[in-house]
């Protein structure tokens, strides 16, 4: 068995860390809470492995969240990095791989006629919004319940409590009048939307949706369900939002709505689109993205957006994202689903564990949970389940909830040690 169990300059680090940063941490989910590991300071990373600064190594499925597609420190992009760098890192002015990384991604997207990058997810989510209350004239947004859109005002509601079906902000510091614009339903239920529209007449900007959320565990929808906020937004001349952050470019090139060929109309994405460095874009018809600034009144800027170091990541990126490189991810994951329930059903280790845990997938996406099981079951048994696998140098998410991500680093190799690992 690796023994991958002292990590006590993490320790050392992480407590520091807690006297000068808010829970040692600079975003939530890396603080491990509800686990019983403290955080993994990690030294560097190299293809589908990290290495923290005890000089553990492990196999990485947390991958950054999503935006590795290609794993750590892909050569390729490393490489046109260290060309750009040469040159500069920001001017605060136009410069070439910005247009290249736009015309890649208009060229290969029909319904993207403009784009507008800026430098995360949250961002693009705010200004789709802007751009959608603006352009329809109306105030409300729909948004669902399991769906996460970063962390703007406006889409930190979540569902009230009872009946009265009225939407609480799922944070402090977010104004009343912020709530009463963002209406939350359930994922998948046809009827109340239709009622929402009802109640709401005119009044609807939007609708916003992970058309696959994979912020919540990995809650695949069923397509009838976003084909029917197609038609009722066209109806009632609401606009339709696909929040692609995440699904973008991952389940194959142009996301979700490539795959279910259903077009919004507007995508926000960010993760995968800058390669690992921090871009956000948001995309849509020119009839909407001519509202931005300086043209429009859509007010929307960044000192740093489409920076160039970033811009040539996602650039070099995105060139390597063909229809083979997809089906050689997917069959990797594959493999790895298939691994992982071996050793979650059959393994002495997991017998401990008291819910019956199980890793489904879609494309590159995974998650691991249980049919049967209440919330609070499944983040204990994913507490002791993340314990075994660290000790055996495999690296999760670090929470229940979120999704893990393979990469093209992921290869047969790292599967031949995947399972060596688990049975060790
Ligand atoms: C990650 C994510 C965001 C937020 O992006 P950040 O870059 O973390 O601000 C928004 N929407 C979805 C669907 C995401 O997965």
């Amino acid at each position: 068995m690796s023994d991958n169990n002292n990590r006590n300059i993490s320790s050392e680090l992480f407590a520091e860390s807690t006297k000068i940063v808010p829970g040692g941490v600079h975003s939530p989910v890396r603080g491990f809470k509800g686990l019983n590991t403290t955080p993994i300071f990690i030294k560097r990373a190299a293809g589908a492995y990290v290495y923290d600064v005890d000089d553990n190594s492990y196999v990485d499925f947390c991958m950054s969240f999503g935006p590795l597609i290609l794993g750590h420190k892909d050569p390729d992009v490393e490489q046109e990095l260290h060309v750009a760098l040469e040159r500069g890192w920001t001017y605060g002015a136009a410069e070439e791989y910005s247009l290249k990384l736009a015309k890649y991604i208009i060229d290969r997207i029909p319904f993207i006629e403009q784009i507008r990058f800026m430098n995360s997810g949250t961002e693009a989510v705010m200004t789709a919004i802007r751009l959608a209350r603006a352009y329809s004239r109306k105030n409300k947004i729909i948004k669902f319940s399991g769906c996460y859109h970063g962390h703007t005002d406006s889409m930190l509601i979540k569902a009230g409590s009872g009946v009265t079906q009225i939407a609480d902000a799922s944070s402090k510091g977010i104004p009343h009048g912020v709530v009463a614009d963002t209406i939350v339903l359930p994922l998948g239920n046809c009827d109340l939307v239709e009622k929402t529209f009802e109640r709401f007449k005119d009044d609807i900007a939007a609708i916003i949706i992970e058309p696959l959320p994979a912020n919540n565990g990995l809650l695949i929808q069923d397509t009838n369900f976003l084909r029917f906020l197609r038609d009722i937004t066209k109806a009632h001349d609401a606009l339709l939002i696909f929040d692609e952050v995440i699904s973008g470019f991952r389940v194959c090139f142009g996301g979700m709505s490539e795959l279910l060929k259903i077009t919004p109309d507007i995508v926000t994405y960010g993760k995968v689109i800058g390669g690992g460095l921090p871009v956000g874009a948001v995309a849509g018809p020119a009839k909407i993205m001519q509202m931005l600034a300086p043209v429009g009144d859509v007010y929307q800027a960044g000192t740093l957006s489409a920076n160039p170091l970033a811009m040539v990541a996602g650039l070099t990126t995105l060139k390597k994202l063909n229809q083979n490189f997809y089906e050689k991810l997917n069959s990797y994951t594959n493999e790895i689903r298939d691994t992982f329930n071996n050793f979650l059903n059959h393994s002495s280790a997991c017998a401990a564990i008291d819910c019956k845990l199980e890793m489904i997938s879609y494309q590159s996406l995974f998650w691991i949970t249980s049919a049967e099981q209440t919330s609070a079951n499944i983040s204990r048994s994913f507490a002791k389940l993340f314990d075994i696998l660290i000790a055996k140098g495999i690296y999760l998410a670090p929470n229940a909830y979120e999704v893990g991500f393979v990469s093209i680093a992921h290869d047969k190799n790292v599967i031949i040690k995947l399972n060596n690992l688990l049975n060790d």
